[in-house]
């Protein structure tokens, strides 16, 4: 065995693993990374075709990431924010709002545009921190001592997230998030919030359609029951006299969930009810943000000319792909291109003007990191945050998406390929016993990482989530890396599924 595969056996925990299986064999120890590709100690090579784990935007090793990390170290590699401002912080600071104004709601339904909000409710100021669950951390403790500002101190804000929802770790997003595993485990430490139904249109019990080889948001037949719901929901905390504090979401598409998409429509519509009853709005864009999404919803070749033609209009963010303003707009993974642990929270002159008062008032934001604002990371994300508006990064973004939509088709040839979710540079493959009837693997069956590890057999790495295959290619990826990503996905399905 390789030494360091040694040392990593005697010495480390891995996150999110079964250490007794990961003791049975030797693992990967990655050595090296260039573009899209890892390396290993072997001198092996692999497509890293979930972005180190949803991180990395431009590939590895990229030249301009790493000059302006260089650059910022030859001058300091970290100060404090406690009592110190520093230059790219701020720089990136004000890159990020200007990046999330919103200018117009993309919407799909026939309705009046709305206004753009007021100057007091438009994204205006920035909190770092080091990861996304820090990231709706903040969240989290701004939204819950805003509304005890704003409705009295006897008030205790109540928050509603998604089914199946993932914000993070740390003990409040895990209050946030929704997934049986995790809160069994830790039940007893978490507060309580509501959850409501998340638009899972492939198994949803409303969704009267018989399964299609085709996204199952395009064929879906039924009456928005899953709005319904989020409209009870808020109705019934408004009755209770304590209406919702806020609504987390995942704008556009649910990552750790399971890479579940919205039908188009369906975040217009519940953005709407939130904001009908007085809910902060968060929107968790930790895996949506810097282009993940994609530039519109389906790339034709007329989108590609107009997006290229004009770079600096891409959004980036999927708040801003549709215009709806959220009051919090939580931002790490691909924040410095994923090269640091770098987060960042945005939020509103409103929210931030309730924390404003004499010294002796305590009104402070009482929360903080050491280091907050760190100056390589803040350097990585300004170089990043440029190459997301040059020409050749939309282009190539564009071009890869379309590449993905033409791959993806091949996969609905294979019978345990039930759903083939892509939005933007993200997709979600579901594997199914059998496509006919959407009967699902169990856990025990291990149908998503035996999938895995069957296409780093083929080197390509990623990792599922329950049965559903990630691809998440960084944005450098190829046409040819492209096809060698799904390639070696249907070759896997195949090998292992039968
Ligand atoms: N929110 C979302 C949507 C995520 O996908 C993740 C991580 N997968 C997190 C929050 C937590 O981010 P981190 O792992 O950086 O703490």
């Amino acid at each position: 065995m390789n030494p360091f595969a040694q040392l990593d056996h005697q010495f480390v925990w891995h996150p999110f693993t079964q250490m007794r299986d990961w003791l049975r064999t030797e693992p990967i120890v990655i050595a090296s990374g260039q573009g899209a590709w890892l390396t290993d100690v072997h001198g092996r090579k692999y497509l890293d075709a979930n972005s180190s784990i949803w991180t990395n935007l431009h590939g590895h090793q990229h030249p301009k990431i790493n000059a302006a990390i260089n650059r910022q170290l030859k001058r300091i590699a970290h100060s404090s924010a406690l009592g110190f401002a520093n230059e790219p912080a701020s720089a990136l600071a004000e890159q990020l709002v200007t990046a999330a104004q919103i200018t117009a709601r993309q919407s799909h339904q026939p309705k009046p545009q709305p206004r753009p909000p007021p100057a007091r409710d438009r994204l205006a100021k920035v909190f770092f921190s080091d990861d996304g669950s820090t990231a709706l951390e903040v969240a989290l403790k701004l939204a819950y001592e805003y509304t005890r500002r704003a409705r009295g101190p006897k008030t205790k804000p109540k928050f509603l997230s998604l089914t199946g929802a993932y914000h993070g770790d740390t003990i409040g997003a895990v209050s946030l998030g929704h997934i049986d595993m995790f809160h069994k485990s830790f039940g007893g430490m978490l507060f309580q919030t509501d959850q409501v139904m998340a638009p899972y249109c492939y198994r949803c019990p409303f969704n009267r359609a018989r399964p299609e080889r085709a996204d199952a948001r395009k064929y879906r037949q039924c009456h928005w029951e899953c709005t319904g719901l989020v409209a009870k929901k808020f109705a019934a905390q408004k009755r209770r006299g304590n209406p919702y504090a806020a609504f987390v979401y995942e704008p556009l598409m649910q990552g750790a969930a399971g890479m579940i998409p919205q039908p188009s429509g369906w975040l217009e519509q519940v953005t709407d009810l939130a904001r009908a009853h007085g809910a902060l709005l968060i929107a968790d864009e930790v895996m949506t943000g810097f282009g993940r999404t994609g530039l519109t919803c389906h790339v034709t070749d007329e989108a590609l000319t107009a997006a290229v033609a004009e770079p600096s209009q891409a959004k980036l963010f999927a708040s801003t792909r549709t215009g709806i303003q959220p009051d919090f707009l939580c931002l790490a993974k691909g924040l410095t291109g994923g090269y640091l642990p770098m987060a960042a929270t945005l939020t509103t002159q409103r929210v931030f003007d309730a924390f404003l008062g004499k010294y002796e008032e305590f009104k402070t934001f009482f929360h903080g990191h050491s280091f907050t604002g760190n100056q390589l990371g803040a350097a990585a994300g300004l170089a990043s945050l440029e190459l997301l508006r040059s020409a050749a990064s939309v282009h190539a973004r564009a071009q890869l998406q379309q590449t993905l939509q033409q791959e993806l088709k091949s996969l609905w040839s294979l019978p345990h390929v039930g759903d083939i979710r892509q939005v933007g540079l993200v997709v979600g493959i579901e594997l199914v016993k059998n496509w006919q009837t959407r009967a699902p693997y169990t856990l025990r069956e291990r149908a998503g990482i035996r999938v895995c590890e069957a296409m780093a057999r083929r080197g390509v790495l990623t990792r599922s989530i329950g049965s559903v295959i990630v691809l998440m290619p960084p944005y450098c990826t190829t046409a040819k890396e492209a096809r060698q990503m799904v390639g070696a996905l249907a070759e896997a399905v195949e090998e292992v599924l039968g």
